[in-house]
Order: structure tokens, then C-alpha cells, then sequence
């Protein structure tokens, strides 16, 4: 079979209804923050399961305001996991914290809770602030336990949901738990980057349970102000008047992103089926051969933002993809041997696992308008490269 055209391990999908909805914001009053915003939040607050929801720029600022609202603070110690997007630790760093690395489960590539355990236990209490687990490929973290252990010494957890919108697991007593549904975790947060499963260009969101947060959380976005209508005003001078009552920043989305978002969101759960269904064809591809994939467990419904094998000769693998127009990609370069985190006092061995499985790991394309034809071109590919 020839495929003339480049297939990416992922892209957004962008149809007319999308490219109507846009255009009409552009007709309207409202180009920044306005109503299709607060409809957003109020629609992706229902698909995850969340009391509250809060647009931003995108996925960092999500994780920034997040930190703030943590109270993260040059005296905290924050645990993540190395196998994710560097802004899940960099987050710590904009509030000045310090960010401790704990190693993956060999078995599904997510924040190890043993590991981060031990790591807990060999210092005294009230030596870390937090915790942010990252449900890495769409895999949900088991939140339950994670949460018990938080709860045992005295953490908070945010929940690193970009890759995991509309997936869940389900506990020992049947309930079905969202990723960031605002049941376990403190806060949780997604990103809109067109690689993720809903695409606003730039975005992001928080999403909790908490009043509080979520109060902190709408005035860290717009300045650290209090604008008129808000109880929460110290003085009210008047008409005019707002109150800068901390320091935040801009990261307002606007009402352009919003509306892209607001009818991506509408397609979200058939864009996770599609996921599903390509994950199945793939996973019956590669039984029994040299390619391993990673299993999931029963009581989880994977978010498959990206689909990952593991393999002998990953970049021989990566190079004869990419001359036959398959751009694979590894996820990721482990976090703790970035020449910033290095600088900071990580190195190569600090984390055997996550170094072991970026070794090995690749994305393959995974994304709903991936058609049956590719993906048959890119099975035939990796069988052919091992043959
Ligand atoms: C994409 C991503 C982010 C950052 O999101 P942006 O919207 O690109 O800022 C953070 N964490 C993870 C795990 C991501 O995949």
C-alpha cells in the first residue's frame, strides 16, 4: 500500500461545525473572556464529573495557578514523576519549590506509589507539601490510593489529567472515579494543545470540588482581582471599581478558544470510542510478536491520548518509521535529565525505571481520524521492520 501523505502519532481533528462556531464569536461582542467561556467550564465540568471548572490559557498556566493555589512556596517539596511533560514539575519552580523526582511502575509507566512511599518514609513528616501524579498516556492513576497515602501524611495531590479527559477507573466498592472529577485529587488539570483530545489552539482548564480553590483559582487568572458583583470585594468605591488583592496574572482563554472548544467537546466521547477502537486493532497486531504494548487493568477505562510500545532498536525503529512517513514520537525524554533539572542536581541513575523505559518507548499514531487504511500501513511497518 502507498500513503502519500505524512501520518503524525497524533493531530486534532477540526470539522465545519468547529470552523462555524469560531466564526460566529467573531460576529459577536465578546472576543476575550465572555459567555462561551463560562459555557465551556460548565460543559467540561460536566464531562469530567467536577463541581467546578476554570478556563486558561493553557495546560502550564493550569498547572501554574494550580501550584499557587496549593500555596506552593520556596519552602515546599513537591513529588513527581519523571515520565511526563516538563511543565508538571516546572510548575513547582515558578513558586519556587523544590521538585523531587520519584521513579515509574515498570508496568504502567505511571508515578510508582511504592516508590513515592518509601520516599515519604525516609524523611520526617511535614518534609513535602504535595503531590502530582500525571495519568500519563491516558492511563488513570489508581487516585484511591494515592489519596490515602496523601491523606496519611498530610499532602495535597494535583492531578496531571492532560492526557486522560473522559477516562476513569473504578475502586473496590464499584464507584466510578473521572480523572480530575474532583473526588480524590485537590485539583486537577488538562491542556487544549491540538495534540490532546479536545483542541482549542491554545487551552487548558482546572477542574475541583473545592469553593475555595475555585474562588482563589478565578482571581489568580485575572490579575489577583476582584471585580464588581464579587462579595468578596474589601472596599466598593463604586461602579468602576476593582480590587487587586494578590498578585495573578492574565491567563484568561479567550471566547474564540472557548467556542472551538465548547463544539470539540461535543465529539469528545466518539473521539475516545474511535481511540478505542484503534487501540484494540493495534493491540491484536502486536500479540505475540517482539512489540510490547502495556496492559491495562480491568477496572480501568484507558484515555489512550497516546497509544505506546515498547521495543529493542527504538530509534531503528523511529527512523525507518519516519522514511515511510510515519512520524512516531517518544514520550518522553524523562524530566529529571533535562540540562535544567541536571543543574539542579538530578542525574543519569537517579531513576532506573523511567531511564529504562525511555529507552524502549514509542508512540505510535493514535488519533480518531487516523483511518483503518493507516493504521493497517503503520502495523505492516513495524512487523516488516522486525522481519
Ligand atoms: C500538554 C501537557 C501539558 C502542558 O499543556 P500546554 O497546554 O501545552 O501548556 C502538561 N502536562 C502534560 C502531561 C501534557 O501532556
Amino acid at each position: 500500500m502507498k500513503i502519500d501523505k505524512a501520518i503524525p502519532y497524533g493531530t486534532q481533528d477540526i470539522t465545519q461545525q468547529d470552523i462555524d462556531a469560531v466564526i460566529a464569536v467573531l460576529h459577536s461582542k465578546f472576543l476575550t473572556q465572555g459567555p462561551l467561556v463560562k459555557e465551556f467550564e460548565e460543559k467540561f465540568a460536566a464531562y469530567v464529573g467536577s463541581s467546578y471548572a476554570v478556563a486558561v490559557t493553557n495546560g502550564t498556566a493550569a498547572l501554574h495557578l494550580s501550584a499557587m493555589a496549593l500555596g506552593v512556596n520556596a519552602d515546599s517539596k513537591v513529588i513527581t514523576t519523571p515520565i511526563t511533560f516538563s511543565a508538571s514539575a516546572n510548575c513547582i519552580r515558578y513558586c519556587g519549590g523544590e521538585v523531587v523526582f520519584a521513579d515509574i511502575d515498570p508496568e504502567t509507566a505511571l508515578l510508582d506509589i511504592n516508590n513515592v512511599r518509601a520516599i515519604l518514609e525516609e524523611h520526617p513528616k511535614g518534609t513535602f507539601s504535595g503531590i502530582i501524579p500525571v495519568d500519563f498516556a491516558g492511563y488513570p492513576v489508581d487516585m484511591a490510593a494515592f489519596r490515602a497515602l496523601a491523606d496519611e501524611h498530610g499532602l495535597w495531590i494535583l492531578e496531571d489529567s492532560c492526557h486522560a479527559p473522559g477516562a476513569y477507573f473504578t475502586d473496590k466498592n464499584n464507584t466510578k472515579h473521572f480523572c480530575g472529577d474532583g473526588s480524590l485529587a485537590d485539583l486537577a488539570i488538562f491542556s487544549f494543545h491540538p495534540v490532546k483530545h479536545i483542541a482549542t489552539g491554545e487551552g487548558g482548564m482546572i477542574t475541583t470540588n473545592s469553593e475555595a480553590q475555585y474562588k482563589k483559582l478565578l482571581k489568580y487568572r485575572s490579575h489577583g482581582m476582584v471585580y464588581q458583583g464579587n462579595s468578596d470585594l474589601i472596599e466598593n468605591h463604586g461602579g468602576w471599581y476593582m480590587e487587586m488583592q494578590e498578585l495573578g496574572y492574565n491567563y484568561r482563554l479567550s471566547d474564540i478558544n472557548a467556542a472551538l472548544g465548547v463544539s470539540q467537546l461535543s465529539r469528545a466521547q466518539l473521539g475516545l470510542q474511535r481511540r478505542h477502537e484503534i487501540a484494540k486493532r493495534y493491540d491484536t497486531a502486536f500479540a505475540g510478536t517482539a512489540i510490547k504494548t502495556i496492559p491495562v487493568k480491568e477496572n480501568v477505562y484507558h484515555g489512550l491520548h497516546l497509544y505506546i510500545i515498547q521495543v529493542e532498536n527504538r530509534k531503528g525503529l523511529y527512523d525507518y518509521l519516519r522514511a515511510n512517513n510515519i512520524f512516531a514520537q517518544v514520550h518522553y525524554v524523562p524530566v529529571h535529565l533535562m540540562p535544567y533539572y541536571q543543574s539542579l542536581g538530578s542525574k543519569k541513575g537517579d531513576m532506573p525505571v523511567a531511564e529504562k523505559y525511555y529507552d524502549h518507548c514509542l508512540s505510535i499514531p493514535m488519533y480518531p481520524t487516523l483511518t483503518d487504511d493507516e493504521q493497517v500501513y503503520v502495523i505492516e511497518k513495524i512487523l516488516n521492520f522486525y522481519n
